[in-house]
């Protein structure tokens, strides 16, 4: 199959094929909300997205988690595996917060007694919709890959979870993305950064992600280098 060499820009990165296999997925400083009905830029955001991002996807990788992610290509650019999508998103929580308080009768903050894996259809004109099982199934995704994204979903919560646990920060919910190699395997994609988490210090509740941003809770380039600073261990 010849694979496009056109760059695609989205909302949040650029991805830059540089070969066949590979792309260079830079992340930019423009932000969204609310589908895209809110927008703005913050100077540094793209790199902390991308230094964040590659923290988290090589530790996964030392855990055993399978990622797209092959090396740094300078401030805020990675270089990661090309992937044919899923086009699904993956979220899983821990705590009660965004659109879960719609579906359940369960306040902001109630830790739930044990994760929610739910899935949506990536596509920005219905407004991402979720799904279920069926849904995906007409999308083409069988149920068996749904399963193996969900299983692999779950792991990497427990470990992002443990791991900011260290840190002083809840991890309240994240979204993931997977694509399938050329073998056929199931690979984490996309990126894991404060614009697709919903992370909370552990004592006072503030958030340190893209919540500030939605809700204009504060500056987001200071919460964003908080949770970069309690990343990298320095105070
Ligand atoms: P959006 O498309 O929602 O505006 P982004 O600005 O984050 O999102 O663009 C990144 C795009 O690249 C997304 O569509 C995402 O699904 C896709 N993507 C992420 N990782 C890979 C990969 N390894 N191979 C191919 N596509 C990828
Ligand atoms: N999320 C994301 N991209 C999306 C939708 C959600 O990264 O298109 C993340 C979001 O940052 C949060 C989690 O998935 O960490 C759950 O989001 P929720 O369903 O509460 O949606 P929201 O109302 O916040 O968009």
């Amino acid at each position: 199959m010849v694979k496009t060499m056109h760059v695609y820009e989205g909302k949040a990165k650029k991805m830059i094929p540089l070969d066949e296999r590979k792309f260079i997925m830079e992340f930019k400083d423009d932000a969204t909300a609310f589908n895209g009905e809110k927008k703005a830029q913050f100077k540094g955001k793209g790199w902390l997205n991308a230094q964040i991002s590659t923290m988290l996807f090589k530790m996964l990788e030392e855990k055993g988690i399978k990622t797209h992610f092959i090396g740094v290509a300078g401030d805020n650019k990675l270089i990661v595996e090309r992937l044919k999508m899923y086009p699904l998103e993956v979220v899983v929580r821990n705590v009660v917060a965004g659109s879960l308080k719609k579906r359940l009768p369960l306040t902001e903050g109630t830790e739930l007694p044990e994760p929610i894996v739910e899935l949506y259809y990536k596509e920005d004109a219905l407004g991402d919709p979720m799904i279920n099982y069926y849904h995906a199934k007409v999308l083409g995704v069988g149920e068996d890959e749904i399963k193996e994204m969900e299983h692999i979903a779950l792991r990497v919560n427990e470990i992002l979870r443990e791991y900011f646990k260290e840190k002083g920060i809840i991890l309240v919910d994240f979204k993931l993305e997977f694509g399938q190699n050329e073998k056929g395997e199931i690979v984490l994609a996309d990126e894991i950064s404060p614009d697709t988490c919903r992370f909370w210090d552990a004592k006072t509740k503030e958030s340190l992600d893209k919540d500030v941003f939605r809700f204009d809770k504060g500056d987001l380039i200071n919460a964003y280098e908080e949770l970069y600073r309690r990343l990298v261990g320095e105070a």
